[in-house]
């Protein structure tokens, strides 16, 4: 085994650092904004290193030029920031300080990674091959008749020649495309991978951060073992697809004399989740071509979208956990990520009432204005609890949810329907229905009803259905978004002539003209609301904008079983 420089062996180092100096790290490429998927790889990465005690790298795997902008780097920042506040990141270092952001950038290392590279051509290990990419392609062999590969006739230029053409690749002698730096492993490996693997490529294309200096870039493999290495990272965590570039991954760093550390990569399966589409490539042609809003709209599962919706970071670190690390790939259901989002909220959202599709009601024999003190927020807190209590106001006329009257309700209806039904609005009367009031058209615009004043504070022996109403006299307009998965199920394979795009769910973002109690018009970005009956609810940034809108998200539906 190679020594590394400070001549301890990398074993040395393996157990010294193994001994709580975990050095993990998330190494996002600055090419589009995360997903709930790479928000798995952070709490995983972060995860492990607060366990062991150790530290997590946020390193910008910065290594193509053509396709980095640095509106990616800095919204990337951001949602790791947004992520790890789910975590308890007080139990984990970067570079000896709790975790405060500070990334790190692989481009950083270029003059280390050429260095490197260098070190490999002098070891005979390395040559510049001048073969087209097509011939590259065709002498790899492989195929679905398993061809043997080809060595490239310039597989045996002299160290000397390769350390020229190289740095001539560097100086910009040479077009793109025209030579390519190879690991000179074997032709006829196995493992197509180790078919003298390209290194470095010649692109004249501007980085975002190192401008025109280097007209060589390296290529993933060679580059993201040295980059774990520089940093001194002992375990490198990637999705299941790199497993057979494990090898690959061990090559560059035992072959490299002057590597600095020897870090070993682990694989895990990459997290997909039902009806939603976790490719930068895929989710790039949604903004782009105006399928949805943006990257923060709150259909879509990248971390802007589920932060608009109103997920917190602690319920995103929840369903992490609950999907758990595995190392076969599966699809997480729906219904486990509704479930988790569900339990992050249930403590926390305050009750609130809400009518989505408001349908007016007429106290007939009702003529105060009464103010319901004591309503608490959260379900088991103490009413002694002053603060966290309000008073609804109440008077003749409400609005109740169309959905809580039926003109013909079938057998088993227990809400308004039949002359004389009654219901028990929450926190107040028992109603009865007296008369229905229809417009020219015939639908149903008024119910009359009819009041039992003994009722405000008990639930009667009779027990009424308790539906939530808001006060007409008292309340305000919003806007409420029932957000559902964003795909109906696609066909696999995908039949001739359709595209993904078609089977995008008409009711994802069901909009709802809602008129909802007082309240919620002093809400502030980081509340969470359950509207009683309906769901849990977040503010949209929409309500803090100029002008405000008052518009509330669907985090999540109420449980199935709930009481509707
Ligand atoms: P995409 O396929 O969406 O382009 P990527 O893997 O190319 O994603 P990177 O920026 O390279 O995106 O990802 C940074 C890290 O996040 C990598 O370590 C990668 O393994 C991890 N990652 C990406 N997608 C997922 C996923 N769906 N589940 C778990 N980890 C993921
Ligand atoms: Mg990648
Ligand atoms: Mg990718």
């Amino acid at each position: 085994m190679q020594e590394a420089s400070d001549g301890r062996s990398f074993l040395e180092k393996w157990i010294y650092l193994n001994k709580g100096d975990v050095l993990t790290r998330f190494p996002p490429e600055p090419n589009g904004y995360l997903h709930i998927g790479h928000a798995k790889s952070i709490t995983i990465n972060f995860g492990l290193a607060q366990k062991y005690g150790g530290g997590c790298n946020l390193r910008f795997d910065d290594t193509n030029p053509d396709t980095e902008e640095t509106e990616y780097v800095e919204s990337i920042q951001e949602d790791v920031c947004w992520v790890c506040q789910g975590l308890d990141m007080d139990k984990c270092r970067d570079g000896g300080k709790p975790w405060v952001g500070t990334p790190v950038y692989a481009s950083d290392y270029f003059q280390k990674m050429y260095d490197f590279a260098i070190d490999l051509i002098k070891h005979g290990k390395a040559y510049v091959d001048s073969q087209t990419p097509e011939e590259v392609q065709k002498n790899r062999g492989g195929g679905p008749n398993n061809l043997p590969g080809v060595d490239s006739p310039f597989r045996d230029r002299s160290v000397a020649e390769n350390l020229r053409l190289f740095e001539e690749m560097q100086a910009g002698k040479h077009a793109e495309g025209s030579l390519l730096l190879r690991a000179k492993i074997d032709m006829n490996h196995p493992n197509m991978n180790m078919r003298d693997p390209p290194m470095y490529r010649i692109r004249f294309s501007h980085h975002h951060r190192t401008g025109d200096r280097w007209k060589v870039y390296p290529i993933y493999d060679f580059a993201h073992g040295n980059e774990d290495a520089i940093e001194g990272v002992t375990h490198s965590i990637c999705t299941l697809e790199f497993e057979n570039h494990r090898a690959l991954y061990d090559w560059f760093l035992d072959n490299t004399s002057i590597v600095p550390s020897r870090p070993y990569q682990k694989e895990f399966a990459r997290l997909e989740v039902q009806g939603a589409f976790t490719s930068k490539r895929k989710l790039l042609r949604l903004v782009r071509d105006g399928y949805v809003t943006g990257w923060d709209d709150p259909r879509l599962l990248t971390v802007r979208g589920i932060r608009r919706r109103g997920v917190r970071p602690q319920g995103v670190k929840r369903m992490c956990d609950a999907v758990g690390v595995s190392d076969r790939n599966s699809v997480t259901p729906w219904d486990l990520v509704e479930e988790c989002w569900r339990e992050d909220m249930e403590p926390i959202s305050k009750r609130r009432l809400a009518v989505l599709d408001p349908l007016a009601v007429e106290i007939m024999d009702y003529d105060k204005q009464e103010l319901i003190e004591g309503v608490t927020d959260l379900p088991d807190q103490s009413a002694a609890d002053a603060s966290c209590t309000r008073a609804l106001s109440f008077s003749k006329h409400v609005f109740i949810d169309r959905s809580d009257y039926q003109e013909n309700p079938p057998e088993g209806y227990f809400r308004l329907g039949k002359i004389g039904s009654e219901v028990k609005l929450r926190y107040s009367y028992v109603i009865k229905l007296e008369e229905v009031e229809k417009d020219a058209a015939g639908k149903v615009v008024k119910l009359k009803c009819s009041h039992d004043p003994s009722t405000r504070d008990i639930m009667p022996e009779r027990k009424p259905k308790v539906i939530h109403w808001v006060n007409a006299g008292d309340c305000l307009d919003a806007e409420v978004r029932l957000i559902n998965p964003l795909f109906l199920p696609i066909p696999d394979p995908l039949p001739e002539g359709k595209d993904w795009v078609e089977y995008m769910n008409p009711e994802a973002w069901v909009q709802c003209s809602a008129k909802v109690e007082k309240s919620l018009g002093q809400c502030v970005l980081e509340d969470r609301f359950q509207f009683e009956r309906c769901g849990y609810f977040a503010p949209d940034y929409d309500c803090f904008g100029t002008p405000p809108k008052l518009t509330f998200n669907r985090v999540v539906p109420l449980k199935e079983s709930a009481d509707k």
